[in-house]
């Protein structure tokens, strides 16, 4: 008796039932636009007007539709789907694909009239044959951005968590958007990768997109350009866990602001994860709209700061060790006390270092590392730090480092903090006022008193100067 029912009468039966468990605009919204194709041997052929739409329904509605497919075409029945895409222009089935410059996915979608093996397809639901291979979609992840080379520190900690809170549940957890914002080179962009990473190994079906903002404005005012829009906007709305990173240049880009703002407010009302990273906190951006400022604070700001000493230690261990190879401590300790500015320098001056010894077949040695870094580090970050100068003094009088932060007063740890000021302040740009805080707490004018009882010293103890002099040896990077 069913099987004489046509197509149509059957899906109006569905929809009658479906009309009761629905409100009446989510009814409007995703099942008006249905058509029922053909009945044939208990499957049931829909014809649905995107991919997007298809996902949807697949997501939110598969219980149901599989319930009111039972009571009206019996248990084997089975749903099938057309996607046709434009249908004012398109009298046939047009396929599925987008024609965004330089995104890297695969636009061979089989023809979508064509039931597809289903074997073949991953299908979430045995129940349904879906008519359309889900877009491929490449990720953009660096397999080398993962959490295990992400050290974490004092520096990251927040960041770092929540982003693997991130992805061990994407969109469902509190943190969303996650904003992670912090300078260069410290670590934003590793850690954004980290979250798309893990998200994708954990959850493998859900489609991952990292993306650069600059990449996603090229992306817009080339569909704009080719006046296909629409297809820039659906394509980033079906990605479930969208990273974009370094939005601060989205900054006066007002066109590409409003088009981000629908793609967030989408992602974000259907649950889907959303990352991004800004080299400033969201107070600080200028040129971006107080509307999608706004959202950016819906979920976690988290920071990332300039790693401490033994964050950079463990940094430098890590590369070595993945690297396969060894340093001497007092190298890498060199390493982490000249270079504090970020981390990508940090890991530049490593690389220089070591593709040095293996192209000149020299062993690393603290000289060859002296002799590297004045060339590599740039400039400003050339000098030695305070940190450096104290622990080359430290070492030399077999005191511990936090002796001479403290404020003890023994005779010998006053002297040594006193030479450490006296090189601070003649071996590095830093203020009096920074050298006394890093000596110690000490104000200004102390600093200056120890750089006079210093030089005083100088001119009238020999074994002093000599001193003196072979410190200098030591902290110096040039020689
Ligand atoms: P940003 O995007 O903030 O400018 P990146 O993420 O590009 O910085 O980081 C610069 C370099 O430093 C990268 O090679 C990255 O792997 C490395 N790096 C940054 N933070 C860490 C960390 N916590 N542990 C290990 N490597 C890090
Ligand atoms: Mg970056």
């Amino acid at each position: 008796m069913i099987k004489e029912r046509s197509a149509e009468q059957v899906w109006n039966d569905c929809l009658e039932i479906i009309k009761d468990n629905l409100s009446g605009q989510n009814f409007k919204t995703w099942f008006e636009p249905i058509k029922a194709i053909k009945l044939y041997q208990d499957i049931l052929t829909i014809q649905v007007p995107s991919q997007f739409f298809y996902e949807w329904i697949e997501e939110h509605y598969i219980g149901l539709i599989k319930k009111v497919l039972k009571k009206e075409i019996g248990a084997e029945g089975k749903l099938e789907y057309q996607i046709v895409m434009d249908q004012d222009s398109a009298k046939t089935e047009t396929p599925l694909t987008f024609n965004l410059p330089s995104l890297n996915m695969s636009t061979k979608n089989p023809s979508v009239n064509m039931p597809l093996d289903t074997a073949q397809h991953g299908i979430k639901n045995p129940f349904v044959i879906p008519g359309l291979k889900k877009v491929q979609v490449e990720s953009q992840l660096n397999p080398k951005f993962s959490f295990d080379n992400f050290v974490e520190g004092d520096c990251n900690r927040l960041a770092r968590s929540a982003g693997f809170a991130v992805s061990q549940k994407p969109g469902g957890n509190a943190f969303n958007p996650l904003l992670i914002y912090g300078g260069v080179g410290l670590g934003k962009t590793h850690l954004a990768q980290a979250i798309g990473l893990e998200s994708k190994k954990n959850f493998p079906n859900k489609t991952v997109l990292y993306v650069q903002a600059e990449k996603f404005i090229a992306q817009f005012i080339d569909s704009v350009k080719n006046n296909n829009q629409n297809d820039f906007v659906h394509f980033y709305q079906m990605i479930d866990i969208l990273i974009i990173d370094d939005v601060q240049f989205f900054a006066g880009k007002e066109k590409t602001q409003d088009v981000f703002f629908h793609i967030f407010n989408h992602l974000h009302q259907l649950g889907k994860q959303i990352v991004l990273t800004a080299d400033r906190a969201p107070v600080d951006i200028q040129g971006i709209e107080q509307r999608l400022l706004s959202r950016f604070k819906w979920g976690l700001s988290a920071d990332l700061q300039t790693p401490g000493l033994e964050t950079r230690m463990a940094i430098l261990d890590k590369k070595v060790h993945n690297n396969g190879l060894q340093l001497p401590k007092e190298v890498n300790e060199y390493l982490a006390y000249s270079i504090t500015s970020n981390i990508r320098e940090l890991e530049g001056a490593l690389i220089t270092l070591l593709a040095q010894s293996s192209l000149n077949k020299k062993i690393i040695t603290l000289e060859l590392a002296k002799a590297m870094i004045d060339k590599f580090v740039k400039s400003n970050a050339r000098e030695v730090s305070i940190d450096y100068i104290q622990k080359v003094v430290c070492d030399y009088f077999d005191l511990a480092i936090d002796t001479m932060k403290s404020k003890t007063r023994k005779r010998e740890v006053v002297q040594a903090r006193q030479i450490a000021m006296y090189f601070a302040k003649n071996m590095t740009k830093s203020s009096l006022a920074t050298i006394g805080m890093h000596c110690g707490g000490k104000d200004h004018a102390t600093v200056l008193h120890a750089c006079r009882t210093v030089n005083n010293l100088m001119d009238t103890d020999k074994r002093f100067r000599a001193y003196i002099d072979e410190l200098e040896k030591k902290i110096s990077i040039n020689q």
